[in-house]
């Protein structure tokens, strides 16, 4: 039996708070699991709302900022409800050693909230050495980073950093196309993005990149499609998904934030346009996935390995959308 929480974009308050306590439970936990629901003696306080990657369904999570710092892309609400603020170092420690006690089997760590990557490498090492002693476990730490924050760090602070345990970060790279970029105000261009995450991969430290299928509406669809495959394809990343493209606050909202003229996509014009993106990769050994609570149709496997099938995948979802085995939109989870 496990436990999976994929609802991460929820709104719904009780959600996120099982979901932030509960986290990374699975087998080993279940009986913690009960304890805690029944004691709600979680030794850490969230802020909340609280987010993380999908594949992080297993982590701890540590929150080492409380919200974006950037907060400004059009289409993202995740931290819409905070102000930034960084941690104290001592109130990180002290959910680490609390944490500890009843947890020494914990072998993922997630650090959140947006890009706790902004913060000096002084004070990110903190950090990183404490989870090393207190977990001696741990095998992954990974974070949410923005290129411009790797970018201002040098080679050989990104080199300590992963020394020290960090070796996964998350990049919303969410389109290779510069005109889109700027569209939603995302702060960074093409070359930004590459630069930033050639320098954290030349450290050794690996990437997980996502893309929004649907970002640009039907206007912009293909250069947004056949440009996030071509920056994919020269960063070479270990791991890429897409999701897809939402409105928690109503399409009027995104439309006001969108810095020029957005037509919504309707599903078959989501999977044309992964279908496009996919035909144009070129990648090597990248795992992909589409499988964030926002996807319609759930594509897992490697590319270029599993290339013509992904194709094929989509095509049947263009044709015969009743059997291809879709998410219906209560699935969906937002
Ligand atoms: S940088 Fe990331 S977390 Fe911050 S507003 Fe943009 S998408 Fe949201």
């Amino acid at each position: 039996m496990k436990f999976e929480f994929t609802q991460f974009y929820s709104s719904n308050a009780s959600v996120l708070k099982y979901l932030a306590k509960f986290t990374f439970l699975n087998n080993h936990f279940l009986i913690l699991f009960f304890e805690l629901m029944l004691f709600n003696s979680f030794p850490i306080q969230y802020n909340e709302p609280l987010f993380r990657p999908p594949s992080e369904a297993e982590s701890l999570i540590l929150q080492v900022t409380y919200g974006c710092s950037w907060n400004k892309c059009a289409f993202c609400e995740m931290y819409s409800s905070k102000s930034f603020k960084i941690r104290n170092e001592e109130e990180i420690i002290k959910d680490i050693n609390s944490t500890a006690h009843a947890y020494q089997g914990i072998r993922k760590i997630f650090l959140a909230d947006g890009n706790p990557m902004i913060l000096a490498t002084k004070k990110i090492l903190p950090i990183l050495y404490a989870i090393k002693n207190t977990f001696p476990k741990v095998r992954r730490v990974s974070t949410y980073a923005l290129p411009r924050d790797i970018l201002s760090k040098s080679l050989e602070e990104l080199k300590t950093l992963r020394e020290a345990g960090l070796n996964l970060i998350y990049i919303g790279i969410e389109s290779g196309d510069d005109e889109l970029l700027l569209k939603i105000n995302k702060g960074e261009t093409y070359n930004s993005t590459v630069d930033g995450l050639f320098k954290a991969k030349e450290a050794g430290i690996k990437l997980s990149v996502i893309i929004i299928n649907g970002l640009g509406g039907t206007e912009y669809s293909d250069q947004h499609a056949i440009n996030s495959a071509k920056i994919l394809n020269e960063i070479q990343p270990e791991f890429a998904s897409a999701l897809v493209l939402s409105f928690p606050f109503g399409t009027e909202h995104f439309k006001k934030r969108f810095n020029g003229n957005f037509i919504p996509m309707n599903i078959i014009d989501l999977f044309k346009e992964m279908k496009t993106f996919i035909s144009y990769s070129d990648l090597k050994s990248t795992i992909f996935r589409s499988n964030h609570a926002s996807n319609y149709l759930v594509l897992s496997g490697i590319l270029s390995r599993d290339k013509q099938q992904f194709i094929d995948q989509i095509n049947n979802a263009i044709n015969n959308p009743e059997t291809a085995g879709l998410r219906e939109e209560w699935q969906r989870g937002l």
